[in-house]
């Protein structure tokens, strides 16, 4: 394991691996050469990287620079094919990343084939989902989440974020080229109150990874502010704003930051937002039984967005220790969309993945066995 205090080079974009090589007295091409180890080869040790003159390598290590991959501590398997990861940093901080495949028997995976080539494991799903954490643990205290109950241990580094999924990837054997990969900043933290390193993060995994920008959504509690300065982002994700509620008492009731930003902000930053040709915005929705999700919670709904090229995602709580809501009945949910869908507004229900191993939303809190 790594000590604290080493210079990390997953992070680092491609100018300040310029500046790296520079300094150390070799040529600027090989900042292109590392770049590309980091980020597209993904290597997990200096050594890894032949591109590189071994005498150069030396003396990287010996000036304590290392690669920073975090390390998968545990890993929890899902029967619907859900992987949650515990990845652990230099400092002994960790967080969650969450797996999700889908298609052609993915969900049915049970971890049976892992050590199988990349070849074997192609038929094992279509498309797949990874879940990254932009913070260890969150202040936004959303009294539904899980995640609240750890309060803010601290931002991650861009590094970390592009890390997650690299790890992710390595484990799972993918080839990105041949993959269609999902990626969605909706796991441990609020992305929002970490911005500079979320943005930079997003940056590397488009240029360095090669992940497409629109196959990616960042999701916000409703940081309003952080929601214009997104919209002017050359390279910027998909965005979701998660509601949770159609007016302020109730909304301020579950999510105490609509005390700062309420809907009348959040609303005007989601019109305003610049979407591209064919992009939506989306609004997520936490269905709390008894408390949100009556029929006229859902017309209300409807009014509040009325005209926000935009479609709706229902979730229905996940339950967890120390978090006192209930799940409403299937029959609810339906009701819910139905009225959504009949008002104009194209209304999903997001499945729960991995909620057998709290890899779910809002379930994401790492004390958990
Ligand atoms: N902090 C960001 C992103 C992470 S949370 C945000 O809040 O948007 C991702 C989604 O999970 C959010 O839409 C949130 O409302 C939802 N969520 C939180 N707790 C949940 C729970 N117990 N059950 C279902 N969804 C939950
Ligand atoms: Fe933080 Fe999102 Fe959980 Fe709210 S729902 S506490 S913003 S992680």
């Amino acid at each position: 394991m790594k000590t604290a205090g080493q210079l990390e080079l997953l992070g680092l974009d491609l100018a300040e691996l310029t500046g790296l090589v520079e300094r150390a007295g070799e040529p600027a091409y090989r900042a292109r050469q590392l770049f590309d180890a980091l980020y597209r080869q993904r290597v997990a040790e200096l050594e890894e990287i032949l591109t590189l003159p071994a005498a150069f390598r030396g003396s990287l290590a010996q000036q304590s620079v290392s690669v920073g991959l975090p390390r998968i501590e545990k890993k929890f398997q899902s029967e619907d094919g859900t992987v949650r990861y515990l990845m652990g940093f230099a400092d002994g901080q960790s967080v969650e990343t969450v797996w999700m495949p889908e298609g052609d028997g993915g969900e049915a995976g049970d971890g049976s084939d892992a050590g199988a080539p990349e070849g074997a494991r192609a038929q094992a799903w279509e498309r797949a989902t990874i879940c990254v954490s932009s913070q260890a643990g969150c202040a936004v205290d959303c009294h539904f989440c899980l995640t609240a109950l750890l309060g803010l241990q601290r931002n991650l580094s861009a590094g970390e974020i592009v890390g997650q999924v690299l790890a992710v990837l390595s484990d799972q054997g993918v080839a990105l080229e041949r993959r269609r990969l999902n990626l969605v900043f909706m796991g441990m933290g609020e992305p929002f109150l970490n911005y500079e390193n979320f943005i930079k993060a997003v940056r590397l995994l488009v240029e360095g990874v090669g992940l497409a920008e629109s196959r990616m959504t960042v999701s916000t509690s409703g940081i309003a502010p952080r929601i214009e300065e997104l919209g002017r982002e050359a390279v910027r994700p998909k965005l979701a704003i998660s509601l949770n509620a159609p007016n302020d008492e109730l909304r301020a009731r579950l999510m105490p930051i609509n005390r700062k930003w309420d809907l009348e902000a959040l609303l005007s930053a989601a019109r305003a937002f610049p979407l591209r040709s064919r992009e939506r915005l989306t609004f997520e929705y936490v269905l709390l039984d008894g408390v949100n999700d009556s029929p006229d919670n859902a017309r209300q709904l409807a009014e509040l967005i009325r005209g926000v090229r935009a479609k709706v995602n229902l979730i229905a709580m996940n339950p967890g220790p120390g978090v006192d809501f209930g799940t409403p009945a299937d029959s609810r949910v339906s009701e819910f969309q139905r009225i959504l869908i009949e008002a104009g507004v194209p209304t999903f229900v997001r499945r729960p993945r991995g909620r057998d191993i709290f890899a779910a939303c809002g379930q994401l809190k790492h004390t958990v066995s």
